[in-house]
């Protein structure tokens, strides 16, 4: 685990993500993630601006995945990834969209991903092949 960190006033980078506290009178400082009101579960606390615990379950966007988006001749779009190839309904890949393991029917897979612009979203469900 890298304790690598930026702390800026009420708010600390880590890894892709931004996290603030209410408050900073005291050495040991919860930090929530910038996307709580959404839901989004995670946290970190520090003591004395070091990380001792690091909850990053975040429930929003994993990873940018621009580079995993192929287009076909037929201007459907796929998504490699893991090793994997998914497919959506979704002809334009602005706003949110899922992808369904190309497998779906054939091996009853329910490996799916959401997807919003062009970041993952969440993952879901295992793969079955
Ligand atoms: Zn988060
Ligand atoms: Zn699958």
């Amino acid at each position: 685990m890298s304790n690598f960190c930026v702390i800026k006033n009420s708010v600390l980078e880590y890894g892709n993500n931004t996290y603030y506290c209410k408050r900073r009178d005291r050495p040991r400082i919860q930090w929530y993630c910038r996307n709580r009101m959404k839901g989004c579960p995670a946290f970190i606390i520090t003591y004395n601006n070091n990380i001792i615990n690091i909850e990053d379950d975040h429930n929003h966007f994993l990873e940018q995945l621009s580079e995993y988006f192929i287009q076909l001749s037929s201007g459907r779009h796929l998504l490699c990834y893991g090793g994997h190839t998914f497919s959506s309904n979704s002809k334009n890949l602005e706003g949110s969209s899922t992808w369904y393991c190309s497998r779906r029917k054939s091996r009853s897979c329910r490996a799916s991903i959401k997807v919003y612009g062009r970041n993952v979203y969440s993952y879901s469900g295992n793969h079955s092949h």
